[in-house]
């Protein structure tokens, strides 16, 4: 329907003057360019045309099928673009393996918060914009040989921000992780706690804490992997607080931002200031992982860190 009322809008503007050639008799030829005969031409009318982005870093024009087929990484520079949850749990499990726990939790608009828009609102655009409920996405799943209990963080919806969903989504992950003796993997993104929860928002933060103090009690380990970027309320709980913490290179990492720091402290921040190399210098990260390698990376860590369990069960 669009597609027709555009085509009938832009003959109308493209011929203001009469055609010195003879108009097309079918409007459609004059705006898909029609197949050139020959041997290629069959799959060249199977990729759209116009399906192409910038790299940032590089400034490279990638297509969009390469650039999924990559994991949203650039193939010239390396540049991580954001990627979706789903998309990234596909990158991570094996196939079939993943079973999404509390897949229907959604936010109460408990404050009745209004602003320049509701909170309502808010989370009814961002759930038509992006198909999911809430910023997270949890679940058991098999990397590697290893099950574990997975949570991933979607920064499209609502900034990865952290909300009761996103704070009881993840407890309840670890406590059934800790429940079914699972190392628990968190893939944090986010701008930090929501404010159109307001103390909710913040009291998630003592309560995936507690949850995974109680998890590390059991002697089971808890991988953090901060993504770009990650901020505030998620990186002062759960993010930082990974038996090991992975990053993705040239992830932005931090509490308060570089310019609310500046402000602050009134002094020049330091090159690279809140980068993942940065933090790796400075002993915060582990690790810094591509995207590309984090899949084989995590069963690498997996099968070291539940080597000792594994002989425990054995011995028993
Ligand atoms: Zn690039």
């Amino acid at each position: 329907m669009s597609t027709t009322s555009f085509l009938k809008k832009a003959s109308v503007a493209d011929s203001p003057e009469p055609a010195v050639t003879p108009p097309p008799s079918n409007h459609e030829t004059s705006f898909v360019k029609k197949p050139k005969l020959g041997s290629n031409s069959t799959r060249k009318r199977d990729i759209p045309e116009g399906l192409w982005t910038k790299c940032p870093k590089c400034e490279a024009m990638i297509y969009d099928k390469d650039l999924d087929d990559n994991l949203k990484v650039c193939p010239k520079c390396t540049h991580h673009f954001p990627i979706g949850s789903r998309e990234r749990i596909h990158s991570l499990v094996e196939t079939c393996s993943f079973e999404e726990i509390d897949a229907d939790l959604t936010s109460l608009d408990v404050l009745k918060f209004t602003g320049v828009a509701t909170y309502a609102s808010k989370l009814e655009s961002n759930a038509k914009k992006t198909g999911l409920k809430d910023a997270v996405i949890t679940g058991i799943g098999t990397i590697g040989k290893q099950r574990v209990a997975l949570g991933v963080m979607d920064f499209s919806f609502l900034g990865g921000s952290m909300g009761s969903v996103v704070g009881e989504k993840l407890t309840r992950l670890i406590e059934a992780g800790t429940d079914h003796g699972l190392p628990v993997i968190v893939f944090s993104t986010s701008g930090g706690a929501r404010m159109y929860e307001g103390m909710f928002s913040l009291m998630q933060m003592a309560k995936t804490s507690a949850a995974l103090a109680y998890h590390a009690k059991q002697k089971l380990p808890y991988i953090s992997v901060l993504t770009n970027p990650t901020y505030a309320g998620v990186m002062a709980s759960y993010a930082s607080l990974g038996d090991l913490i992975l990053a993705e290179p040239m992830a932005l990492i931090g509490f308060a931002g570089p310019r609310v720091i500046k402000d602050t402290t009134q002094a020049e921040l330091p090159p690279g200031f809140q980068t993942a190399e940065f933090l790796l210098d400075h002993g915060l990260i582990d690790a810094i992982v591509s995207r590309n390698e984090m899949k084989d990376r995590l069963a690498y860590y997996l099968e070291f860190l539940t080597s000792g369990q594994k002989q425990m069960a054995a011995l028993a």
